[in-house]
């Protein structure tokens, strides 16, 4: 007998990430990209949105996240930090902290203390830093990966509705870009929810109903806007 069932939550994290920068990449590029073709914009012009969108999408979720994982990050350190101190300051209050903590997850009165007293023998501060604050295993924030990792992700969608502008043909930009960038959110949507063990299908439709609307209200402004139109 092996072990087969698959636990997924542990993957969500960088995978969720990864989807949400393409998916934000894919919507924004190609709602600006339909939004200056619907205003009958030139290539040129299209194009440049496009790219100046690539690039100022990627800096603002890079930023955005730099932010959102440091200041996350200094309140896992501020709380290690007053978890040392207590430590050092009141051992046994905080053994019998780690105690509760466990007879309240179930375990009876003695054998809680037992754990509480193993587990504090073999790594105090560890031990507390996972079950008293919360924070997992080798899970601490990282502002630079998450930056960097959200500005590459956005990129890689941006980059698909752009290759699509600038090879498809001119006078008809919208309904290739919309198309192809739709497929590529269902398949994003699709896939992330397969990775997550939900449901493909209904993955898919999520982020491909987002995806049309925005993609819909951009061409409508657009169209509202447009220099000849
Ligand atoms: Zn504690």
């Amino acid at each position: 007998m092996t072990h087969s069932e698959k636990h997924r939550s542990h993957r969500i994290g960088w995978l969720r990430a990864a989807v949400l920068g393409a998916n934000d990449g894919i919507v924004s590029t190609a709602s600006l990209i339909i939004g200056f073709a619907a205003a009958n914009a030139g290539l040129e012009n299209i194009l440049l949105a496009g790219v100046a969108g690539l690039v100022a999408g990627a800096m603002s979720m890079a930023a955005g996240e730099y932010v959102s994982v440091s200041s996350q990050s200094d309140t896992e350190h501020a709380d290690i930090a007053l978890e040392k101190r207590s430590l050092d300051e009141d051992y046994d209050s905080e053994l019998a902290e780690l105690a509760d903590i466990y007879e309240a997850r179930g375990l009876d009165a003695e054998l809680a203390k037992q754990v509480a007293e193993g587990l504090m023998a073999h790594d105090a501060l560890g031990a507390h830093v996972r079950d008293d604050i919360g924070i997992p295993d080798n899970n601490s924030a990282q502002p630079i990966q998450a930056a960097f990792f959200s500005a590459v992700t956005f990129s890689v969608g941006a980059a698909l509705p752009l290759l699509i502008a600038y090879l498809g043909p001119p006078q008809q930009l919208i309904l290739p870009v919309a198309a192809a960038s739709l497929i590529f959110l269902a398949l994003l949507g699709a896939l992330a929810a397969r990775a997550g063990g939900a449901s493909m299908m209904k993955g898919a439709l999520r982020v491909t109903f987002w995806g049309a609307f925005a993609m819909l209200l951009t061409a409508a402004v657009g169209q509202l806007f447009g220099v000849t139109a």
